[in-house]
This record gives C-alpha cells, sequence and structure tokens, in this order.
C-alpha cells in the first residue's frame, strides 16, 4: 500500500463538500457528490481501473479477474456523502504525525478537545497518525475513510497483477446519510455473489447484525367546534395523542432504557390541533417478529384512547423499513467466514459487532445481495470532534485486498 498516497487522497477526499441535503428534491441531493464521484473516476482511470458514474452520481469501477478459473464477482461499497447534521463545508484537516498520546485541541475552537481519556480507542492510534478536522466542522471520515481505503485498495491490485483475484466491483454510493444510498441500486447492477461496505467505526470489525425496523403512523381526528360553544361536542384531537404517547412504556422498551440487544418502541415525532393529530413511532428490534407483538402492543394503547375520547377516529399505518442484515447473510455463510479468514492472514483478530440501526447493507442484503458492514478507521462520527487513524484506513484498504484472495481461493471458485 502506498501510505502517504492514501493520505493525500483521503485529505482531498474530506475537503470536498458533500453534505447531504435533506430537503433537496434531486439526486444526489448535493452537486459536491458529483464531484467527488468525478475525482474518483479520474484517480482510478489513471490506474487502468474501468470506472463510469452513472446517471444517478453513482460511481462503480470494475477489475477483471486475472485467474483463469470461474470465481464468483465480490463487491466492495462505501458511500460519498456526509451526514446534514454538522456542517461539511471548508473541511481544514489536520494532520498529526506519530501521535504520542494525550488530549487532541482542535485548532479552530478551544473549547473542542478530543480528550484521551474519554476516547478510549485513542490509545490503539498511539505512534499512529491521526486526522481531525480544526472543530468547526465535521471530519468526514464517514465514510471518506471506506471510499479512500477501496480507491487504495483497487489502485493497488490494478498495479500488483500478480496477486491473483477474481472479478471485483466497487461501488461509491450517494445520500447514504439522509437513507437513499441504495436507491438507484438492485441485485441484477451490482451482479455480486455478496457486497461488503467500509462504512464502520474503529478496525478488525465486521458489523453482521442490524435493527429490523419498522415505522408506524397514527393519525387522530377529533371533533372541532368553536370553543365558546364546545360543551359535550369537542374532542381534542391534541389531547387524545398526548394520552396515546403518555402510554409508552418509559423504563423498557424506550431507547432511553435500553441497549445492546433489546429493542423499542419510539415516538419521535408529532404534531397537530385539535382536528387533527399525527404520531410517527420507530419499531426496532433484532428479531423481526417482535416487530408484529411491537405493533400489537401500539394497537391496544389505541384501543384504550378509544375508549377515553369518544367521537375520535383513529388511522393506524406500518410500514416496513429494513431487516436485520443476518437474515440475509444466513443465506450465504462464506461472506462473513471469508472477510474474517482474511483479517487473521493479515495477523489480526475479527470481531463481529451488531449495529443498533441500519445499514446500506441491510438494504441491500434485503435485495438480495449479502452485504455486512467492515470497520474503515473512522471515529466518533456526526461529530466536531470526529477522527480518523491512517493506518487503520490502511488496515481496510489491506483486508479489501485480502478478502479479494480469500474469494479467489475458495473451495467453490476451483
Ligand atoms: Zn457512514
Amino acid at each position: 500500500m502506498n501510505t502517504e498516497r492514501l493520505l493525500e487522497r483521503f485529505l482531498e477526499f474530506v475537503q470536498i463538500d458533500t453534505t447531504a441535503r435533506p430537503e433537496a428534491d434531486s439526486y444526489p441531493s448535493s452537486p459536491g457528490q458529483l464531484i467527488l464521484g468525478k475525482r474518483i473516476c479520474e484517480h482510478l482511470a489513471a490506474a487502468g481501473i474501468e470506472v463510469r458514474q452513472d446517471e444517478h452520481g453513482i460511481v462503480w469501477a470494475d477489475l477483471p479477474a486475472n485467474v483463469d478459473r470461474d470465481v464468483p464477482r465480490v463487491a466492495f461499497c462505501a458511500h460519498l456523502d456526509t451526514s446534514p447534521e454538522l456542517p461539511g463545508a471548508e473541511v481544514r484537516p489536520q494532520v498529526i504525525r506519530n501521535y504520542a498520546g494525550g488530549d487532541i485541541p482542535l485548532p479552530g475552537s478551544p473549547e473542542r478537545v478530543i480528550r484521551f481519556d474519554e476516547t478510549p480507542a485513542l490509545r490503539q492510534a498511539l505512534g499512529c497518525t491521526i486526522i481531525t478536522s480544526d472543530g468547526t466542522t465535521l471530519l468526514g471520515a464517514d465514510d471518506k475513510s471506506g471510499v479512500a481505503a477501496i480507491v487504495e485498495a483497487f489502485t493497488y491490485l490494478a498495479e500488483h497483477p500478480e496477486i491473483p483475484h477474481g472479478p471485483l466491483r466497487a461501488c461509491f454510493t450517494c445520500d447514504e446519510e439522509i437513507g437513499h444510498g441504495v436507491d438507484h441500486i438492485t441485485a441484477y447492477k451490482m451482479d455480486a455473489v455478496c457486497c461488503y461496505t467500509l462504512d464502520g467505526v474503529g478496525t478488525d470489525t465486521i458489523d453482521v447484525e442490524t435493527f429490523s425496523a419498522d415505522e408506524a403512523k397514527i393519525v387522530i381526528e377529533g371533533v372541532n367546534v368553536h370553543p365558546a360553544i364546545g360543551k359535550g361536542k369537542l374532542v381534542s384531537a391534541l389531547k387524545a395523542m398526548a394520552s396515546l404517547v403518555n402510554r409508552f412504556p418509559r423504563n423498557q422498551l424506550a431507547p432511553e432504557a435500553t441497549e445492546g440487544r433489546e429493542g423499542f418502541l419510539h415516538p419521535h415525532r408529532m404534531e397537530g390541533t385539535v382536528e387533527r393529530a399525527e404520531l410517527r413511532i420507530l419499531l426496532r428490534d433484532f428479531e423481526t417478529g417482535q416487530l408484529v407483538r411491537q405493533a400489537a402492543m401500539l394497537e391496544r394503547m389505541i384501543s384504550e384512547v378509544r375508549e377515553e375520547f369518544p367521537g375520535i377516529k383513529v388511522d393506524f399505518e406500518v410500514r416496513k423499513q429494513y431487516r436485520n442484515l443476518r437474515d440475509g447473510l444466513k443465506n450465504e455463510p462464506r461472506v462473513v467466514a471469508f472477510a474474517e479468514e482474511a483479517l487473521r492472514a493479515l495477523g489480526r483478530t475479527p470481531r463481529r459487532a451488531i449495529v443498533r440501526g441500519g445499514t446500506d447493507g441491510s438494504l441491500l442484503t434485503e435485495k438480495g445481495v449479502p452485504t455486512p458492514n467492515l470497520s474503515s478507521g473512522q471515529y466518533t462520527p456526526h461529530a466536531f470532534t470526529e477522527w480518523a487513524c491512517l493506518e487503520h484506513i490502511e488496515l481496510a484498504a489491506r483486508w479489501v485486498v485480502a478478502i479479494a484472495q480469500r474469494w479467489c481461493d475458495s473451495e467453490a471458485a476451483r
């Protein structure tokens, strides 16, 4: 791996503003994503790699097999956009070489400091090169660490034709942070036995499970008459909804009361008038079947409120969001096993993890492409104190190469 080139490109990528814009009606939601995509095309094309940016701004790169036998195609994926929660324009990266420990002040924002004591992962980065923002923006290592790792891995493979591999595909997606990362991707377009997203925190970690997720919408219609003559007639949708919200469990099944494998039922948005009130609720659990029980619980709460507020009309619907990655990974056990074996071949110890949320991989897996998520050397995403470790991004790039080799060696490929 060319560590200095990796650093240079990572720094270039984070300085291109690719903040996702949830309010935009274009795809991608911000022009910076197209600019970054173009730069990636230029870098990969310069290495002789076949690459194109499609009509949606998604970048596809292909490395043909360099062995005679039949090896299934494997894909790697990272997202170009950054979170809209924090400013992502005019990122001024700070590079600290040979990190010797201690707190890391952020030069543009004296009150923001990455504290050594509060950031256990910094211990794993002693002696390494650390990159931060100046504290006035996010860094964008989520997910430009993954982007840089895949670009370096593919460039390295193009430069080293003696390393045997099957057909490899890279895919750089747009608008992951606003839930549209795989809108324009199908199993047919991916055409791979599996895909690995490089969008995980830290090192040596494979996310093999996500939540299963639904969103419920409850609309209550009240009876609105002028309050002066409301006696015996007015039924407030607001009060009925407040009563409903009050029935949600607080000491269990709530995000503020759960962790690890525990699911939750989370009312997260409410708006309304006397006439009409609307509530949105997130249903989350690692066991997909539990979502049905959560919905049944909502139905019970609704019927109680109906009794309490005669005259209201209630509309209740549940929309599927995504499903636990595990459900789809089961169908192709080699996907995770090969990633682990590849990492061990690099002298590292792999760790399996679960995500209390969804990834592009959960959606891709549902579309028929098993897609676990790999760590990519990013830390504390979606924060002013976001940072990255160059050596850990490089490790992610080496992991990509090792996975390619492992699939090439597979029994099924012989
Ligand atoms: Zn990400």
